[in-house]
């Protein structure tokens, strides 16, 4: 058990700190910079090709948005050997962003 306060960790069984009485926690939260680090990957949308997966993926990464590409073979670190579907996911606390933009990109298509 954890002080969410002190950071102190504490035997199990004690429910408060005895320090500044906060309710004890089973687990601290990660530190903010590695949350950040590892953000989450979520879905955005399915490209039908490889050019429209290009465009998106460009698009994203031109206002700042790391976005990974996925298709049958897996994530991959560049376009070249793709054909057919592929699958477009963003950070998760970008995701309103990056619909946004790709809602864009396809009106204007
Ligand atoms: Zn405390």
């Amino acid at each position: 058990m954890f002080c969410p306060n002190c950071r102190y960790e504490y035997k199990p069984g004690i429910e408060q700190c005895p320090d500044c009485g906060a309710d004890l926690v089973k687990k601290l939260d990660e530190p903010k910079l590695a949350v950040e680090k590892e953000s989450k990957f979520v879905f955005l949308c399915v490209a039908q090709d490889l050019v429209s997966a290009t465009l998106i993926k460009e698009t994203l990464e031109f206002n700042d948005i790391p976005c990974l590409v996925k298709s049958a073979g897996g994530i991959m670190a560049t376009l070249e050997p793709l054909s057919g579907q592929a699958e477009i996911y963003v950070p998760e606390e970008k995701y309103e962003e990056s619909r946004k933009i790709k809602e864009q990109l396809v009106n204007g298509l």
